[in-house]
């Protein structure tokens, strides 16, 4: 049985490694996901029936239970939520590790012991409040705005030295219960204290950080527990979400520190006003200029998620195409509210994956495009990035949808996207504002190409 249990978890962890490369591209993600959620079945049943406490029918059960609120879970929760779905499960990942590095205790442990389970149970505290503090900014239960306040450095250096002197009490002294009570309750705190002064505009960076967090507090109990396979899955979680989180922060053009402790988001951003004049648009007359050009870009962002727009903008795409242009998206990398959020949306509505192009190629292309078609996008597409060095987004890599000959903005007002500033887009001369809602209006160019 232990040979065969042995097996089963090398299995797993060679179906976590397959699953993360399949989603390295959108072609393949489905199944990566599909075959590491195996994995991770494999993995689950193996170690529980490693520790010989569990019995089938309570595995069946698990399954059962688990099986059902995963799929209510994907059913129910909306495409534009899902950041919010993932802090909730990150947070909730870090308390299994604390519970996991608790339950450890019972039963002699020898000081590396003691040691992998005051960070299973520092991180896995600080990991679940962290992420319950960044649901609630990004659902908006609690302001999502950073919160800041005199003297807050000095708190949290008294938070991190009380953790720190706490721990090293609990080795030394692991008979008296007290310190790691402490070590739990101050990892709490800090978890809401780390998250507070970040802004809701940087949360999602802040819940890949956290992901990789939890991941780490997974490994630490792996040890504790001396589970080799929870050790595996847990390094994989670690370094990917530190990836994911350095992927964010450079296609942001930030550092992870900036982000950390910038506070950035506390206020409102002052910008020099911008020259010119709007110039809207009637989905009628954007449909003679569209229906003459040979070359279109569309460049989704965060608006086509809130408007559902995919599906018609699938339909816009081929009713292009049969007029003979030749139609591609471009793709930036932070478009939305979390990494891949429109590949995601696109793969839905059934776009091919070849049309969809990453900035880096789409944007030398740029001066050859007829029309540029922005919907619902605003900051990745924010022209103050290369023009504006006092803007807080100089030096972000953008789209450089301005530099087609002719750009519609599809949007529904002139409010300003995450990052509150304005868009010297909207006025240049080539822009022509198409206001309103971005399923409506596209809908609307739709019913023009039918006519
Ligand atoms: P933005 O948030 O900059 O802009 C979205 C725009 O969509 C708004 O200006 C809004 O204007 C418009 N909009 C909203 N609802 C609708 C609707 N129903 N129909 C039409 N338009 C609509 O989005 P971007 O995708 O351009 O930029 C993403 C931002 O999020 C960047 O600042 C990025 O740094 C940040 N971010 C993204 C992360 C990621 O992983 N993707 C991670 C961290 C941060 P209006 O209200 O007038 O309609």
């Amino acid at each position: 049985m232990d040979n065969l249990i042995q097996f089963a978890y090398v299995v797993s962890a060679a179906l976590f490694i397959l699953g993360l490369k399949k989603l390295g591209s959108p072609a393949t993600a489905r199944r990566g996901n599909m075959i590491s959620a195996i994995g991770m079945l494999v993995a689950v049943v193996a170690a529980l029936l490693d520790q010989g406490i569990v019995e089938y029918q309570w595995i069946v059960a698990g399954i059962l239970v688990g099986g059902a609120v995963g799929v209510a879970a994907a059913r129910l929760v909306k495409m534009t939520s899902m950041p919010e779905m993932v802090a909730l499960f990150n947070g909730f990942g870090g308390m299994a590790s604390l519970l996991v590095g608790w339950a450890a205790l019972s039963g002699g442990a020898s000081t590396f012991t003691l040691v992998t389970i005051v960070l299973s149970i520092l991180i896995g505290g600080m990991t679940f409040t962290g992420s319950l503090i960044a649901y609630g900014k990004l659902s908006e239960t609690i302001g999502s705005g950073a919160v800041l306040f005199p003297g807050q450095q000095v708190v949290n250096s008294l938070i991190v030295a009380g953790i720190v002197g706490s721990a090293v009490m609990f080795c030394i002294e692991p008979s008296n219960h007290l310190w790691l009570y402490i070590v739990v309750a101050l990892s709490l705190w800090f978890g809401i204290m780390a998250v507070i002064p970040i802004g809701g505009a940087d949360m999602p960076v802040v819940i890949s950080l956290l992901n990789s967090y939890s991941g780490l507090a997974a490994c630490a109990a792996g040890f504790a527990v001396n589970n080799n396979i929870l050790i595996v899955a847990g390094s994989l979680v670690g370094a990917s979400g530190i990836i994911l989180t350095q992927i964010m922060c450079k296609a942001m053009n930030r550092s992870l520190s900036n982000v950390l402790f910038s506070g950035f988001g506390s206020g409102k951003v002052e910008t020099a006003k911008v020259e010119g004049e709007i110039k809207p648009i009637s989905a009628e007359d954007a449909f003679y200029v569209l229906e003459a050009a040979s070359s279109v870009a569309i460049v989704p962002g965060y608006g086509m998620a809130v408007a559902q727009a995919q599906h018609v903008v699938k339909e816009l795409m081929e009713e292009l195409e049969k007029n003979g242009a030749e139609v591609n998206f471009g793709i930036h990398p932070v478009a939305g509210r979390m990494p891949g959020h429109m590949n995601v949306l696109l793969a839905e509505a059934d776009v091919p994956y070849d049309q969809l192009l990453e900035m880096d190629d789409i944007n030398p292309r740029m001066e050859t495009i007829d029309v540029c078609i922005v919907i619902g996008a605003n900051d990745v597409v924010n022209p103050a990035a290369r023009e504006v060095e006092s803007s807080p987004i100089y030096g972000m890599p953008v789209i450089n949808v301005d530099k087609a000959r002719t750009v519609f903005v599809l949007k529904r007002s002139m409010a300003s996207g995450f990052a509150g500033i304005e868009n010297p887009l909207f006025y240049k001369d080539n822009t022509r504002m198409l206001f309103g809602d971005a399923k409506e209006s596209i809908s609307g160019l739709v019913r023009e190409f039918g006519d």
